[in-house]
This record gives C-alpha cells, sequence and structure tokens, in this order.
C-alpha cells in the first residue's frame, strides 16, 4: 500500500528553507547534529534501565556506529538509544518540537548575517540532514518493543511513515542519500576529522566503518574503528580541555552554535562532590520568555544522565544557563520529585548561583576600565590581552541578557547585593551603560539619593520634563526602561545607604544641590499670586487631578504630571492595568513650574474675574499637554486641538 505523504508542519518547511541557504558553509554540521541526537537517545535509555533494566535486553552496550559506503553514496549514523515509536517518529520529526518556533521563524529576515545569528540561537537540529542529502530514511524501534518504524522525506514535501519489516533490535538508524556536491561526507577521513572536532566529547564511542570507493582496489575496507575519546568532557582535567573542546560541548549541550559567553568548570569536594561544567550564552535564546522552554541543565549521577527537567538545579533569572551538573552523592534510581526539593540539590544550586554570578563579575571587571571613562565610551571593548578570541565583551552581554538578571533583584535577597554590583543602566550621562558604584562615585555634592525614570524607552526618557532640574544641578538620572525595573525597585529600595528615588513620583528636592554656584531656596520659586493660581487651577480641573502644585523638578518645561508619594508609580500602574490587576488608574498630581512665562501670564489671568472662562481652558490644555508627554492617552483628542488653534490663533497677527 501506497503511503500518505503527511506534510511539514508549516514553520518546519521555512526554517528548512533558512536552514539549507544559509548555513551552506557550515554544513558539515549536520553530522554533530546526528550524533548529539543519537548520544541523547544513548543518555535517556540508560536512564531508563536504571528502573527497567529489561530495556536493555541481552545486549547492554551503548554505542553509536557511522556507515559510510561510496558505492551507494550513503551515509548512516545509528545508536542503539531510546528508539522512538511511530507517533513520536512523526512528532519529533515533523514538528519542530521547540517552543517559540514561530516566532523565531518571523524574525527570520533574509540577511545571511542576522539569520545565521539567530538559526544559532534556536539550533537546527535534526534538520541540518537537507543541506546534504536530498533523501533521508529512518529507521526506529523504541526500546522495550518489537515493532519497528521507516519514516522518510525528502526534506521538501513532507513524510512517509511505514511499519518496518525487519525493524532494528532497538535504537534508530538514520540514512542520508547523499546530494551530488556532498560526497565529501563519505571519505573517512573527513568524518574523522569532523567528529574529532564536532563530537570528541560524546561520553558514548563513536565507531566508523568506511568502505572504500569503487574501483578502489588498494584500500581495503577500513576495520570499525573508535573515532572519539568517549569520556565525558567534564570529567577531564580542565587543563586538557581546549577552548574549542568547550565550544562544541556547549553546542550540544545548549542546542545552540553560538560562543558561549562565559563558562564555569570546577569539582567540588567535601560535604558535597560533584562536577559542574555551566556556560553562560552570549546571546539571548530566543526563547527566554516562553514559560515552555526547555531547562538547560543536565544532571547526572555518576557519568549517568538522570534528567534535563531539574528546574530547582539553578533560579529562574539565571534561566539561560546551560551545561552540566554531574554528582557523586546523589543515588542513581532517585526520582525528579524527590530531587527537586532535596538538601542536595538546594545545596548545589546555591554554590552553582554563586560560581556564575563571580565569573559575571571577573566578566564586568574586565571592562571595568573603559566603562568608568567619559560618557558613551562605555561600549568600548577593552584593549586587554585576552588573545585573539575577541568575543562579546560584558556590556555587549548586559545589553542581550541583563534584563533577565534582573529579574534575580527581586526574587534573590541573598544575592542581591552582588546582582546590584553587576547590573548596568542607561543614564542621562550620555549613550553607554553606568553601574550603581559609578553613578554614587559621581553624585553632585548635596545630592543624596540615586534619581531615577522609568518608562518605555531610555531615549524617551532622556527628555523628560521631570529631569530638567536634576540636569540643571548637573545630576545624573537613570533612564530605567525595562519592565522588570518596576519590580525590583520596591525591594531594592538603595544601594550603598543611597535611595533611589524616581523623579516621577512625589516630591523631589534638590534645592539643596547647588545649581549654578547658588543653593536656592524653595520661597523663591513661588509667591502668592502663583498660590492663588494654583487653587484656581485645582479648582477648575476638579476630579482630574489629585492636586496641583509647584515644580522643583521643572525648567524649561511649564507642567508635568507626578505620581502620588504613597502610591505606584506611573509605568507599574499601566502596567498592572493592562494585565487586569488594577481597575483604575489613580489621579496625577499636575506640577507647574512658577517660572515659566506662562505659567507667569496665568498668576495675572487669576487675579482678573473676567479671565475666568479663558483660563479654564488653558488649564485643560496644561493637562492634556502633561499627559501627551508623559505617554498617557488624552481623553477628548478633539477638545485638545480646538483649544490648541484657538490659542494659537489669539497669538498671531489679526488677518487683513
Ligand atoms: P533537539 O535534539 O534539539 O531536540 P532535533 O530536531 O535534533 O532537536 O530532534 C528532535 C527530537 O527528535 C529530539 O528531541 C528527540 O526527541 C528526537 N530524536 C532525534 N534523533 C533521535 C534519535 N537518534 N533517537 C531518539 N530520538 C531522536
Amino acid at each position: 500500500m501506497d503511503e500518505v505523504v503527511q506534510p511539514f508542519e508549516a514553520e518546519v518547511g521555512r526554517v528548512l528553507e533558512i536552514v539549507i541557504g544559509s548555513l551552506y558553509k557550515e554544513r558539515a554540521i549536520f553530522l554533530r547534529e546526528l550524533i548529539s541526537n543519537a548520544s541523547d537517545a544513548c543518555d535517556k535509555l540508560r536512564y531508563e534501565s536504571l528502573s527497567k533494566p529489561e530495556l536493555l535486553g541481552s545486549d547492554p552496550k551503548l554505542e553509536i556506529r557511522i556507515l559510510a559506503d561510496p558505492a551507494t553514496n550513503l551515509l548512516t549514523v545509528v545508536d542503539d538509544g531510546i528508539g522512538m515509536d511511530k507517533d513520536e517518529l512523526a512528532a519529533n520529526l515533523g514538528t519542530i518540537a521547540r517552543s517559540g518556533t514561530a516566532r523565531f521563524v518571523q524574525e527570520l529576515t533574509g540577511d545571511r548575517a542576522a539569520d545565521l545569528k539567530l538559526i544559532g540561537q534556536f539550533g537546527v537540529g535534526f534538520y541540518a540532514v537537507f543541506m546534504v542529502a536530498d533523501k533521508v530514511v529512518v529507521r526506529s524501534t523504541r526500546a522495550g518493543q518489537s515493532r519497528g518504524w521507516v519514516w522518510a522525506s525528502d526534506g521538501k514535501t513532507g513524510f512517509t511513515i511505514k511499519e518496518d519489516d525487519q525493524p532494528l533490535p532497538r535504537g534508530t538508524a538514520v540514512t542520508l542519500h547523499l546530494k551530488e556536491d556532498a560526497k565529501e561526507f563519505l571519505d573517512a577521513a573527513r568524518i574523522r576529522e569532523i567528529v574529532r572536532t564536532y563530537s570528541d566529547h560524546v561520553a558514548f564511542p563513536i565507531i566508523l566503518e568506511a568502505k572504500p570507493k569503487p574501483g578502489d582496489t588498494k584500500t581495503k575496507a577500513h576495520e570499525p574503528q573508535q573515532i572519539n575519546s568517549a569520556s565525558a568532557l567534564w570529567a577531564r582535567p580542565r587543563s586538557e580541555i581546549s577552548d574549542e573542546q568547550y565550544e562544541e560541548f556547549y553546542h550540544h549541550v545548549g542546542h545552540t552554535f553560538d560562543e558561549p559567553f562565559a563558562r564555569v568548570h570546577f569539582t567540588a569536594e567535601g560535604a558535597l562532590s560533584y562536577t559542574a561544567l555551566l556556560f553562560v550564552p552570549s546571546h539571548r535564546p530566543f526563547d527566554l520568555y516562553d514559560p515552555k522552554r526547555r531547562h538547560g541543565v543536565r544532571l547526572y549521577v555518576r557519568r549517568v544522565f538522570i534528567t534535563d527537567q531539574l528546574e530547582e538545579l539553578l533560579p529562574r533569572y539565571l534561566r539561560f544557563v546551560s551545561g552540566v551538573v554531574d554528582s557523586e552523592d546523589l543515588q542513581l534510581n532517585v526520582s525528579r520529585e524527590t530531587l527537586q526539593h532535596g538538601a542536595v540539590v538546594q545545596k548545589m544550586r546555591k554554590q552553582l548561583t554563586k560560581r556564575i554570578l563571580d565569573e559575571l563579575a571577573r566578566k564586568a571587571a574586565e571592562v571595568g576600565a573603559s566603562e568608568a571613562g567619559p560618557a558613551g565610551e562605555g561600549e568600548a571593548r577593552p584593549n586587554g590581552e585576552t588573545g585573539a578570541r575577541k568575543g562579546p565583551t560584558y556590556l555587549d552581554w548586559w545589553a542581550e541578557l541583563g534584563a533577565v538578571l534582573k529579574e534575580g533583584l527581586f526574587e534573590d535577597a541573598e544575592n542581591r547585593a552582588k546582582l546590584l554590583e553587576l547590573a548596568r543602566f542607561r543614564s542621562s550621562r550620555g549613550p553607554g551603560w553606568v553601574s550603581l558604584a559609578d553613578y554614587v562615585a559621581r553624585m553632585r555634592p548635596g545630592q543624596d539619593s540615586i534619581l531615577y525614570v522609568t518608562g518605555e524607552s531610555a531615549e524617551a526618557l532622556r527628555s523628560s520634563p521631570q529631569l530638567e532640574a536634576a540636569l540643571a544641578k548637573g545630576c545624573e538620572v537613570l533612564l530605567l526602561d525595562d519592565p522588570v525595573d518596576e519590580f525590583w525597585i520596591p525591594e531594592v529600595k538603595e544601594y550603598e545607604g543611597k535611595k533611589l528615588i524616581s523623579l516621577t513620583k512625589g516630591e523631589v528636592d534638590l534645592s539643596r544641590i547647588p545649581d549654578e554656584g547658588k543653593i536656592e531656596t524653595p520661597d523663591e520659586l513661588w509667591d502668592e499670586s502663583l498660590k492663588r493660581l494654583l487653587a484656581k487651577l485645582k479648582a477648575l480641573l476638579g476630579e482630574e487631578v489629585k492636586d496641583v502644585r509647584p515644580s522643583k523638578r521643572l525648567r524649561e518645561s511649564a507642567v508635568c504630571l507626578v505620581a502620588d508619594e504613597h502610591g505606584l508609580d506611573f509605568r507599574l500602574e499601566r502596567f498592572l492595568k493592562q494585565h487586569h490587576q488594577l481597575d483604575r488608574l489613580s489621579k496625577p498630581i499636575l506640577e507647574v513650574n512658577g517660572r515659566h512665562e506662562l505659567i507667569r501670564r496665568m498668576t495675572a489671568m487669576a487675579a482678573d474675574p473676567a479671565m475666568e472662562q479663558e483660563l479654564a481652558e488653558l488649564a485643560r490644555l496644561l493637562l492634556d499637554q502633561a499627559r501627551i508627554v508623559q505617554g498617557e492617552p488624552i481623553p477628548d483628542p478633539g477638545a485638545f486641538s480646538r483649544r490648541m488653534s484657538a490659542f494659537l490663533a489669539k497669538g498671531l497677527p489679526a488677518a487683513a
């Protein structure tokens, strides 16, 4: 019976196209992907066999074989691992079983370099085979089952699945019908080189069986030969592992192929014995905010893979970390549930977190020198002797992943101080990043708090009216534009005894900070006539504002809005309302700049009963203006526009 071709999931087709198009130069990675899957399959079987030894049957050996046959143009990778049943074949190889795939596809631009970076973060896995093969056949038998299945595809239309009439005893064989231009991958020397480069760390033996080319009578068929060292990379001494080997291992555990930004590799001895090899990526994984994202750290017990689902092994804000933790203390047959909250895992979590944060701090210190330079040089690369491999700096890294690390500021009170030192911020000082330590070192005489504003984008925040007085006094203002900022600030409250003060909330008094040589007294900002105007405005605006008061934070602008001292800051309120955690926004306070020409003229109007109507119109206009600057919607844009035109017309010469 002819089997029906099942189409690939929509995204798969698109991913295949991109992969084949953009990864041509890197196409040897297909072999790494196959070996990586084979190794995972062996790991999974070894784990399942701990509780069900019968799964291994009479053949407990776990290995990976590569068969190359130039006569038929076939390259096959075989493993004795867990295998896949019919449904698993369809689900795993017909869909990209990865959260966020649709978003990944949307983000592809068609620009090779940009797409390559994305694909690096995504990891194309099995589909890499279609770079070198025009047909792929996967035969698989799930361990413990007797029926086997054959999956076949040309990588274009879709795939077929039928029952295998000669099923493998267990495991999976992936056979590639190589394209004309991909025959190099049948050459024993080439295969050996690829495996050594990309897959030497694989802990199972990789055996090569390569047949000679047809007509080559001199070369005898190669004896099957093991071509990797088959020892767990993390268990080898650090001095014997090259950067390249570390990087390849990272690609395997992280399912990516970007460069790691940092790594920690250590063996803990004493109360708790384990080895950890962990990597921090240089780019933000594309699915970092996806709750279904797979966990990056694998737990082994004495070299036996146990699980890659142990969320408790690291705090959530380090969810970008990938790698391996291999325990000497745990029981092999420990259940995941027992592990999750067990004391051993909790202790390891603490130590692993410390190691990662310490390594990040070391990286941050590398750029410390250039960061302290003039504003804008924060992005400069260190000219240290870090060798030829010029990776991203800590600041590049922070731009990618800092927002996630900041989640730790409210989640992890124990490491808060460390995280505060690691945090970098945009500031009014220039385009670069600043640390809190830098900020404090630059505080103005008389300044006793750290000033900040929060909003959608640092660029827009730079010109907020609420910053005017602070800037005029030479104070630096942090421009916080990550949503997470709203959540850690209320928890953290201060740094080195300096309070974090929002310029859009409550009273801000900067009068003790000298302004161009003189300290202002609050009284010079307003007088009796201003007070009268403010009282009038308050009566006119009635329900719309909580209060109208003179501003100590404005210089050039006439008005601005601020949030109540005891309420929530603007952005947090808006955020909570969007997420239906708040019914309505609270009333803002309208602050008025007593030195502004417009306000001075209005004080005169306030004394004249004939101007009452005009003043009411102006009051509305001012409030709407303040809302616009704040990025708030104005309730009646039509009325705003009419008022605006009316007042503009008054200022122009009359028509002839
Ligand atoms: P990834 O390995 O990153 O999950 P792949 O596209 O390489 O993505 O593979 C998809 C899934 O197919 C794997 O997660 C695994 O469940 C399954 N798979 C692939 N190759 C094998 C194999 N040799 N044995 C068992 N399962 C496999």
